[in-house]
C-alpha cells in the first residue's frame, strides 16, 4: 500500500496543567492510497520551533510520498540519512522526524488492523500504574498540597510528580525551608505509600549542593525519584549528587538520539532516562533508548506531556519494555488529551491498560487542529 500524502499541522493552545502557559504543538497526518491515515506528533514547544518543524515535515515528505507504508524503519533510516546536514545530533529535524514515525507506525497498524503494541512485539506489563503529573501555582501550597491528595483519595491516582519554578505564584524551588514544608504538607495529603516525585523545572538552577541539600530532605518523606535537580550537561555535579543520595536520580527528557542517550547513559548520572517519542525521533528513535536502558538495568520513563498522540505511543513504549515505573497523565482536563480525541486516556482504580484499537488506538478530530491553529 502506497503512501499517498503527508501534511503537517500547527497548533497553540493554553495547558490548563500549567497555569494556562500557551504551548504549541506540530502534527503530522500520513494518507495511504485506500484512504487510511495514520498521525503523530512532535512536541516542538514554541511557535518559531513549531512553524519550523512544519516547513521541514513538508521537505521530508519527499522521502515518504510514493514509499509503501509498511516501510516505515527504511522510510526513518531514509530520513535520518539525509538530514545529517542540518539534523546531526537533533533539533528540528528531530521533532519533524518524530511527528512523520509516529505516523507511519499508526498507519501501519491501522492497514494491518494490528495495535501498536502488538507491532513492536507484545506487552510486558499488559497494565501501567499511572500518576498524576502537574504544575504547582497557588501560592498558598496548603492549597496545592490538599489538591493533590484529591487527585490520590478522590481519583485513584498512585501517585504525583510536582513540577517546581513554573508558571504562576507558587514559587516552589526558589527557598529551600520552603520546599521542604511543601513535600511534608503533599505527604500528608496523599498518605503514605502514593508515589511522590519532584521536578526542578529549567527555569530554576540549583547548585549541586543544593540539589544534594533538596534531595536529601524530600527523601525523608519518602520519594520515589528525583528529577533533573541539575542541568542535564553538568555530569560531573550529577555523578556527586548520586554518591550523595539514596533515591533515584531522574533526567534525559531533554535529549534527542540514542547517540545523545548512550553518552550520558555511559556516564552514568541517572537510574530513571526520561524520553519524549515526539521528540527522540518517533517510536523508532525511542526503541533504541529503551534497549540501552534495557542493556544498563536503568528505568524508562516517558515524557508524555502533550497530546493525546503522544500518549498513545507513550503507553505503549512503557509497556513493551520490562524497565518502567509508571505512566504519567496530566490530572486537569486539557484541549490536546480531552478534546483531540474521540476517547481520552484515563486511568482506572490507578491504571491504565494498554491501547487495544490498531495503530495508536486514537481517533482524532481534525476539527479540533483547525480550533486550535497556528
Ligand atoms: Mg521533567
Amino acid at each position: 500500500m502506497k503512501i499517498k500524502s503527508v501534511t503537517p499541522f500547527t497548533v497553540t493552545y493554553p495547558e490548563p496543567n500549567d497555569n494556562d502557559n500557551i504551548r504549541y504543538l506540530t502534527f503530522c497526518k500520513v494518507e495511504a492510497e485506500d484512504g487510511t491515515v495514520g498521525w503523530g506528533e512532535a512536541i516542538s514547544q514554541f511557535a518559531e520551533s513549531t512553524k519550523a518543524t512544519a516547513t521541514v515535515i513538508e521537505g521530508m515528505s519527499r522521502h515518504v510520498i510514493g514509499r509503501d507504508a509498511f516501510e516505515n524503519v527504511a522510510i526513518w533510516r531514509a530520513i535520518k540519512g539525509a538530514t545529517w546536514w542540518y539534523g546531526w545530533h537533533g533539533g528540528v529535524a528531530s521533532f519533524a522526524l518524530s511527528a512523520i514515525d509516529i505516523a507511519l507506525w499508526d498507519l501501519k497498524g491501522k492497514l494491518l488492523g494490528v495495535p501498536l503494541i502488538d507491532l513492536l512485539g507484545g506487552a510486558y506489563a499488559k497494565r501501567l500504574p499511572v500518576i498524576a503529573s502537574t504544575h504547582v501555582w497557588r501560592s498558598s501550597l496548603e492549597e496545592e498540597a490538599e489538591r493533590h491528595g484529591r487527585y490520590v483519595h478522590e481519583e485513584g491516582y498512585l501517585g504525583v510528580k510536582i513540577g517546581m519554578g513554573k508558571f504562576g505564584d507558587a514559587r516552589l524551588g526558589y527557598e529551600i525551608e520552603r520546599d521542604i514544608h511543601f513535600v511534608k504538607l503533599l505527604r500528608e495529603a496523599i498518605g503514605p505509600t502514593a508515589m511522590l516525585m519532584m521536578d526542578r523545572g529549567q527555569s530554576l538552577r540549583w547548585t549541586v549542593a543544593d540539589a544534594i541539600r533538596r534531595t536529601n530532605a524530600f527523601e525523608e518523606y519518602g520519594l520515589t525519584w528525583m528529577e533533573e535537580p541539575l542541568e542535564p550537561t553538568e555530569t560531573e555535579s550529577f555523578k556527586r549528587l548520586r554518591q550523595h543520595s539514596k533515591c533515584l536520580i531522574a533526567t534525559g527528557e531533554r535529549e534527542w538520539d540514542a547517540r545523545g542517550y548512550r553518552e550520558f547513559i555511559d556516564s552514568g548520572v541517572a537510574d530513571v532516562i526520561g524520553c519524549d517519542v515526539g521528540r527522540v525521533e518517533g517510536i523508532t528513535g525511542a526503541l533504541k533508548v529503551i534497549e540501552l536502558v534495557e542493556d544498563r538495568d536503568l528505568w524508562f520513563n516517558s515524557h508524555a506531556w502533550s497530546s493525546a498522540v503522544n500518549t498513545a505511543a507513550s503507553i505503549a513504549l512503557s509497556g513493551f519494555t520490562s524497565r518502567c515505573l509508571l505512566q504519567e497523565l496530566k490530572p486537569v482536563r486539557n484541549p490536546m488529551q480531552h478534546e483531540l480525541v474521540e476517547e481520552p486516556f484515563t486511568q482506572t482504580g490507578g491504571y491504565i491498560e494498554m491501547p487495544s484499537r490498531p495503530g495508536l488506538g486514537v481517533e482524532v478530530r481534525e476539527s479540533v487542529l483547525e480550533k486550535y491553529a497556528l
